[in-house]
């Protein structure tokens, strides 16, 4: 039996597809389970156990390209028993459409029953279902149990080493703290001198060195990086910036070992809830109901459910269309010191 399951989300989907992926090798324990992901969400899933994952290079070969070699790489005359389109895109679907499939699954859109998919509805963003609970509904045709399970990864032994590595100049006997300031999205960053003040608070109370990650913004965030180390380490405390400086398998091992994350709403809440790493996640114009919360036993959300204009976008502006952006603005350090203490008490 072959399956294709397709998500070419943002890393932070991938990491809460890992659920519906092991409950259909569950379901299937004898199948071949091929996931069709971005580069990036294939290295995320690296090392997970039965998955043949094929990367769809979209932004560099473009959609017509980037078919013709997922196309390749699956197997022209490969027929799939099912193909499972979690991602909702245009793009997504119509791929699923043109590999050779005795049956197909998708959340019901116009394009799904254009393309005949068997359909399920997807969950509104009202219902407050978390979004590993989403992909399990397109197996609820199957007849098959859902919860809440948390995100599963795994982590190379190179992986772990070449993270310990990093952390050398760091001295992290009694754990550290990883400050993760960033997000593809601008409304959904807290602001960087907040970050540094946050580590200079918690590093003195706790007496842990901090590690600063991120990655994918380039310079720039680099050197925000930088600077956050920099103001961090002026004092007694300790801090390093990786960030720019790892890969995601390495991304993933330094969370894995940490005793607590910092972030804004952003995949690494879910790479640390698939270690179940405490969590203090930072939500400015997104909300908990739309399904993206953190999922470690200890985690909590910081964010201010007095600004009214708050949801405004499922990803967050690039731009405050308000002008005043309290929904970050109103988060204070304190606000967000407070949450890792009634994490790290
Ligand atoms: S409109 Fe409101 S929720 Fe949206 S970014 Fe501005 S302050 Fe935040």
């Amino acid at each position: 039996m072959k399956i294709l399951v397709i998500q070419t989300a943002f890393i932070g989907d991938v990491v809460l597809t890992t659920p519906f992926l092991a409950a259909v090798r569950e379901r299937w324990p004898l199948a071949e389970i091929n996931v069709v992901a971005t580069p990036q969400g294939c290295e995320i899933l690296a090392g997970l156990p039965g998955l043949r994952c094929h990367a769809l290079d979209k932004r560099r070969t473009g959609t017509i390209r980037g078919f013709k070699r997922i196309l390749a790489s699956l197997g022209r005359t490969t027929e799939f028993d099912i193909v499972f389109s979690v991602h909702r895109s245009l793009r997504s679907l119509a791929l699923g459409k043109k590999v050779r499939a005795k049956r197909r699954v998708a959340f019901r859109s116009f394009w799904s029953k254009f393309f005949r998919y068997e359909t399920v509805p997807y969950p509104s963003y009202s219902e407050n279902t978390h979004y590993v609970d989403k992909p399990m509904r397109l197996l609820k045709a199957e007849g098959e149990k859902t919860g809440t399970p948390r995100p599963q990864l795994v982590c190379s032994e190179s992986e772990i080493e070449s993270a310990q590595q990093m952390l050398k100049k760091l001295q992290t006997e009694r754990g550290y703290i990883v400050l993760s300031p960033f997000s593809v999205w601008g409304t959904k960053m807290w602001f960087a001198d907040r970050f540094a003040q946050l580590g200079v608070e918690v590093a003195r109370r706790y007496s842990l060195p901090v590690v600063i990650v991120g990655g994918g913004g380039g310079a720039a965030e680099a050197a925000i990086g930088r600077t956050i180390a920099s103001r961090i380490s002026s004092g007694s405390a300790k801090a390093i910036t990786l960030v720019g400086q790892t890969n995601l398998g390495e991304l993933k091992a330094l969370i894995r070992g940490a005793k607590l994350l910092v972030a804004n709403d952003s995949a690494p809440v879910h790479i640390a809830a698939s270690f179940n790493i405490p969590t203090v996640a930072i939500f400015g114009p997104t909300a908990r109901k739309w399904g993206f919360f953190p999922l470690s036993d200890e985690s909590m959300v910081v964010e201010r459910t007095d600004v009214s204009c708050r949801p405004c976008h499922l990803h967050g502006p690039e731009k405050c269309p308000k002008g005043h952006f309290r929904c970050m603005n109103d988060i204070q350090v304190e606000d967000v010191v407070q949450a890792v203490q009634n994490l790290l008490r």
